[in-house]
C-alpha cells in the first residue's frame, strides 16, 4: 500500500534526494568510497559544502554580509548560542510555543528577557499581534512556524531591533527577507535533510558584540572562520541538504514551494472548514502552512481513535496530533505530495458517509 507521510520531524524528503544520497553512501562521487567514509576535509567534500552554501544564499537570496553554517546539535543548542552569542543586556521574545518557550528559557542564563506578548493562555491556537518590543532590546526572537500547534507568521514582521528567527519547520517554504534578522536557524529534518545537521544564517557584523567570553564550539565566529569545518560536521545529512536544495531549485525555488505550500493547506483547510465532523484547532489567519491540526467535532469526539484507524488503513502515516494538544496534525512539508494531501481528504470525506 502506498504510504502518505505526514510526519512532523524528522519527515517527508523528495524521494530522488533520498536515492541520492543511498548512492553515495555505497560509492562517493565513483570514488569506490562511502560518503560515511571519507574525511570531512576530503578535497571531494569541500565542495558540497560549498555547493550547499552558495544555493541557500540563492534560494533564499541572502544579502551580503551574511554566512551560512552547518553545525550540530540540532535547533535546541541554538536556543542558548544565540544568547551566547548576541545577549548583553536584554532580548525580547514572542512566546507562540513550547519551542519558542524553551529558546525564552536557555536565554534567561544570560540577561534580561523580556516576554513581549503569549497565547500560553490559548494552548498557542493563535499568534499575539498587540505588542511592543522594547527599542533598546538587543534582538527580538521569534518562532515562524509552530510546528506543534500549527501557527504560522507568514510574512517577516517589522521590529524596531534585529530579529532572530527560529525557522526549523518553514525554511525554504516562502521567501524571507532576511536583511530583518542577525540569525536564522533550525533543525533540519523538518523541510531540508535527516536529523543531524543544523542550519544557521548569522549576520557576520552581528558578531563580537558580548562582552563575555564565549567557548569555541558555540562561538558563532568560530564556525565562520572556519566554513563550518571547526571540528568534524554532519557530513552525511549535509549531502543530503545539497541534494534537497538541488531539488527545490530545480522545482522553481521558494516561491513555487510557498505556491504548493498554499495550494495544499487551502485543500485540507477547505475540508476541515467543509467536513461535520473535524475542526481545526488554530485562528483561521494564523493557520500554518506546515502543519495542519484539527480534532474531531465534540459530537464526534468518541470516534477519533476510530478515525486514526481508519487513516491508517489507508497508508497515513504520522497524523496523530501532539500530546498537548490532541487530534491529528498533518504536516505537509516541501516534499509532500499534493497527491498525499487529496488521499487524506478522501479519508475524512469517506469517513463522514459512514457516520
Ligand atoms: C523541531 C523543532 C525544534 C527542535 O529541533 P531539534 O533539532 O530537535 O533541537 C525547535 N523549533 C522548532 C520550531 C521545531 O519545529
Amino acid at each position: 500500500m502506498k504510504k502518505h507521510n505526514f510526519n512532523a520531524g524528522p519527515s517527508i524528503l523528495p524521494r530522488e534526494v533520498i536515492e541520492d544520497t543511498a548512492k553515495a553512501i555505497l560509492d562517493f562521487n565513483g570514488s569506490g568510497l562511502s560518503l560515511m567514509e571519507i574525511s570531512h576535509r576530503a578535497k571531494d567534500f569541500q565542495p558540497v559544502v560549498d555547493e550547499a552554501v552558495a544555493l541557500f544564499k540563492e534560494l533564499l537570496n541572502i544579502p551580503e554580509g551574511y554566512s551560512v553554517l552547518f553545525l550540530g546539535g540540532g535547533a535546541s543548542m541554538e536556543f542558548c548560542m544565540v544568547p551566547y552569542n548576541f545577549l548583553e543586556k536584554k532580548a525580547a521574545y514572542l512566546n507562540t510555543g513550547v519551542w519558542a518557550k524553551k529558546a525564552m528559557k536557555e536565554a534567561k542564563a544570560f540577561g534580561e528577557v523580556v516576554e513581549v506578548a503569549s497565547s500560553a493562555e490559548a494552548t498557542y491556537t493563535y499568534i499575539p499581534k498587540d505588542y511592543t518590543v522594547p527599542a533598546d532590546a538587543d534582538y527580538f526572537h521569534i518562532t515562524t512556524n509552530n510546528t506543534i500547534y500549527g501557527t504560522e507568521l507568514k510574512e517577516d514582521l517589522n521590529s524596531p531591533v534585529p530579529m532572530v528567527a527560529d525557522m526549523s519547520s518553514d525554511i525554504f517554504s516562502r521567501p524571507i527577507d532576511v536583511s530583518k534578522y542577525i540569525c536564522i536557524y533550525g533543525g533540519a529534518q523538518k523541510n531540508l535533510a535527516p536529523a543531524g545537521v543544523t542550519f544557521v544564517i548569522v549576520k557576520n557584523d552581528a558578531l563580537g558584540k558580548v562582552s563575555r567570553y564565549i567557548p569555541s564550539m558555540l562561538n558563532y565566529q568560530t564556525h565562520v572562520d572556519n566554513g563550518s569545518m571547526f571540528n568534524t560536521p554532519p557530513v552525511v545529512p549535509i549531502y543530503a541538504a545539497l541534494q534537497t536544495l538541488r531539488w527545490i531549485k530545480a522545482q522553481g525555488g521558494v516561491k513555487e514551494m510557498e505556491r504548493r505550500a498554499t495550494e495544499k493547506a487551502n485543500m485540507l483547510y477547505a475540508e476541515i472548514d467543509r467536513n461535520k465532523m473535524f475542526v481545526g484547532t488554530a485562528v483561521k489567519e494564523d493557520r500554518s502552512r506546515m502543519n495542519i491540526c484539527f480534532v474531531m467535532a465534540p459530537e464526534y469526539k468518541e470516534l477519533e481513535a476510530d478515525f486514526m484507524k481508519f487513516a491508517t488503513e489507508r497508508g497515513m502515516v504520522g497524523i496523530k496530533g501532539h500530546r498537548s494538544v490532541g487530534g491529528f496534525r498533518a504536516s505537509c512539508y516541501n516534499a509532500l505530495p499534493k497527491e498525499s494531501v487529496q488521499a487524506l481528504i478522501d479519508c475524512m470525506q469517506e469517513f463522514e458517509k459512514l457516520h
